[in-house]
């Protein structure tokens, strides 16, 4: 099995109840992709948005947390993204990374708790500027594979993000070479460490718009992306799905 090209959204906080006509149209433009399509949404979305786009595209959360249920205020249970009719969760973004201090290992275990629920986690990684000025960008990204992806993942629950934290929201991207080199190095340590390691999606992110996809997707090892701003307007990500299908 090859792994299955995808074409994944993150709203992150953006979007209420009237940003749905997005689905509509973008439904309405590509009624048959080649490839999967998610929408990450905010939780409050999530089961709307299933309703909305009527089995035509994947929906998914954008965190949750590691444990079942409980005590827990203003956290969110991968069951309850599932119960929403969520079948992806995205983990460990940087902004997560960031905003919130989550290591590697929380992300591990909320990977571990999104795959109890039957959910598909996006698993994120990716190096600061600094990491990369400084020639740590192959062993960050070794180091949060390593840590980030639980025992147990397999081409069928697990995807995985490479966002360099520096292409993010800043319209700026590493050169082909330069992802190519991250999705190689996934690609291997992927493939040592899981039976079908070889058949995980690998994703890119960070500034991709319409005007670049192709490009991005034409390099080895790239089975898609995680778009943020430009997923928001169907007339910027409607381009990019039709770029990968
Ligand atoms: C993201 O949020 O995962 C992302 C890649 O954002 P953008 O496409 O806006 O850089």
């Amino acid at each position: 099995m090859a792994p299955r090209k995808l074409a994944a959204g993150n709203w992150k906080m953006n979007g209420t109840l009237a940003a749905l006509d997005q689905i509509d149209q973008l439904l309405a433009d590509l009624p048959a992709a080649g490839c999967d399509v998610l929408i990450c949404s905010p939780a409050t979305l999530v089961h709307p948005m299933v309703v909305r786009a009527a089995g035509k595209l994947a929906v998914g959360g954008q965190d949750c947390h590691a444990k079942a249920s409980g005590a827990h205020t203003g956290d969110i249970a991968a069951a309850q993204l599932a119960d929403a009719g969520a079948s992806h969760v995205i983990l460990g973004h940087s902004e997560r990374r960031t905003d919130h201090a989550e290591t590697d290992a929380q992300v591990a275990a909320k990977s571990l708790a999104a795959h109890d629920a039957g959910l598909i986690a996006v698993i994120c990684v990716g190096e600061t500027e600094a990491q990369r000025d400084a020639g740590e960008t192959l062993d960050v990204i070794a180091a949060q594979l390593a840590g980030s992806i639980p025992d147990g993942a397999t081409a069928t629950n697990t995807v995985i993000a490479y966002e360099p934290v520096w292409a993010i929201g800043t319209g700026r991207t590493p050169t082909n070479d330069q992802i190519a080199e991250v999705h190689a190095l996934m690609r291997d340590r992927l493939s040592a460490r899981f039976a079908d390691g070889a058949d995980m999606a690998l994703l890119y992110g960070g500034s991709v718009k319409p005007g670049n996809a192709a490009e991005i997707f034409a390099i080895p090892h790239v089975n898609g992306a995680l778009v943020g701003g430009a997923s928001l307007k169907a007339a910027d990500f409607g381009p990019i799905i039709s770029a990968l299908s």
